[in-house]
């Protein structure tokens, strides 16, 4: 598998640091609102490269935090008049909804960060034993950008340049109300709490942490001091994840991270989306008009670095090639039920082979910095060849093989192709009965195990004071 790590500025080959195992970090949403289609990017991209890396045998272990302390919820929660975490609370709830409609898997952990406060006035402790950090008078705790020497490392950035480009801006150098800072990059730990704000106890003063320092700890904590990857939109390269690197290889006295991944950014109409441009959608803006499935295979469509533009045009177009896909996938599941029987022929045999060695190429092109755009050709080219090598009809053998590989692969892109048959009402109705029989009798297991069949089979059924209700998803 070659990365393209944005630490080296080039391909790399991936190894990892344990063989067969992967720890990877993802930064997750601030919690504030609906997530938008520009924050759906690195979770379907992401998600997609762990699911490839799955079924190349990886166990993947998977970190991606929830930014549950910003002044952006504050400002949320004050509009509404509620506690800053009922804001974040119902956001992070509706933001796994969405993320189970783009079937984005749940990570191995998902942290918050007030959840995480120890660990991160741990690490800000050290640091300020070590000289890397220091308080000011009004209990702020800044980080000493320029005592790390690799400050710059990952954006390519150097302080100087910086600093002088601010001077011929004509910015000024101090930024106002931080009394006491000694240089202009110097960035924030810890802060101390306003009026109304949450905040928690610290050596310093009663406050919250600043944003970089919250990955920096839940990355340590539940994988380690050295992970395989971290990933994120561009935007976060700087300072973000520069300034992350500087906490924790200064607090850990060793590398970070070895492969930083980075997607490229998603656009509307060709124009960067914004609220005041009224060109900004949110996941479920886009799930009141369309599937999420279109959504995530549009997302696919393009490989994760490039920029991807957003139009109806194009959505239209995913939709259209989603369908060829998923029809490709049904008259296989006919024939499956309604072909020859018997064992595959020797053409079919053969046509299998070239089936496999899709396959083959489907590996080769994802090896190649996970290159979705054309991981999706070959799921067309072999859609194509099953309906040419099908039209005249084909053992049920054959069907059922070259559907498998389809799906497969299908699965690997988080894109649900299998077509799930219909569950007719009155089997539900029936299955309804026996786990009310279940209850009854004392024998939840049974009632629970139907309730999951029904769920998997799509139905989801709601218990209420006029008996169970059931609906399709
Ligand atoms: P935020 O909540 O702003 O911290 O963003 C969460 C994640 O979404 C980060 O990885 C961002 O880089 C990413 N992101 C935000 N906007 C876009 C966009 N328009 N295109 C792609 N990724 C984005
Ligand atoms: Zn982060």
């Amino acid at each position: 598998m070659k990365i393209y790590n944005t630490l080296s500025k080039r391909l790399e080959e991936f190894v990892p640091i344990n063989e067969g195992k992967i720890t990877m970090y993802v930064c997750g949403p601030t919690v504030y609102n609906l997530i938008h289609i520009g924050n759906a990017r690195p979770m379907i991209v992401f998600d997609t490269f762990r699911r490839y890396m799955t079924y190349r045998g990886y166990e993947v272990n998977y970190v991606s935090n929830f930014t549950d302390v910003d002044d952006k919820i504050i400002n949320a929660a004050r509009e509404e008049g509620v506690e800053a975490s009922e804001i974040s609370e119902r956001y992070i709830a509706e933001c796994r909804k969405d993320m189970e409609g783009l079937n984005v898997l749940p990570a191995t952990v998902h942290p918050q960060a007030t959840r995480e406060i120890p660990a991160m006035i741990d690490m800000i402790s050290t640091l300020e034993k070590k000289g890397y950090a220091y308080r000011v008078e009004d209990g702020t705790v800044y980080y000493r950008t320029r005592k790390f020497a690799g400050y710059g490392k990952l954006s390519g950035k150097n302080i100087d340049d910086l600093e002088s480009g601010h001077r011929s801006e004509g910015h000024a150098l101090k930024v106002s109300g931080a009394e006491g800072k000694e240089d202009d990059f110097d960035f924030v730990l810890w802060k101390p709490k306003k009026e109304g704000e949450p905040f928690w106890e610290s050596p310093w003063c009663e406050g919250r942490p600043g944003w970089h320092i919250e990955c920096s700890c839940m990355s340590k904590r539940y994988l380690g001091d050295t992970i395989d990857i971290h990933a994120g939109g561009e935007d976060l390269i700087f300072p973000h994840h520069e300034n992350e690197i500087a906490q924790s290889e200064a607090a850990n006295g060793v590398p970070f991270a070895h492969y930083w991944m980075h997607n490229g950014f998603l656009n509307i109409d060709n124009q960067k989306m914004s609220k005041s441009l009224g060109n900004f959608f949110t996941v479920r803006d886009i799930a009141a008009k369309y599937d999420l499935q279109v959504l995530r295979f549009f997302m696919l469509s393009a490989q994760y670095r490039s920029p991807l533009n957003f139009s109806d045009q194009l959505m239209e177009s995913a939709k259209a090639g989603l369908d060829r896909i998923k029809n490709g996938v049904l008259n296989l599941s006919d024939l499956e039920k309604n072909g020859i029987e018997g064992d595959m022929t020797e053409k079919e045999l053969a046509e299998y082979e070239k089936v496999l060695s899709e396959r083959d190429r489907f590996n080769e092109v994802m090896d190649n910095d996970l290159n979705t755009a054309d991981g999706i050709s070959v799921i067309f080219d072999l859609v194509k060849f099953a309906n040419t090598t099908t039209s005249k009809g084909a053992t049920r053998a054959y069907a059922a093989a070259v559907r498998s590989v389809i799906e497969q692969l299908g699965n690997v892109m988080g894109l649900k192709l299998e077509t799930k048959e219909e569950v007719l009402d009155e089997e539900i109705e029936r299955l309804i009965a026996e786990r009310q029989t279940a209850r009854k009798e004392k024998n939840f297991a049974r009632a629970d195990e139907i309730r999951d069949e029904l769920l998997s089979r799509g139905i989801r059924l709601k218990d209420t004071r006029e008996g169970v209700k059931w609906s399709r998803i």
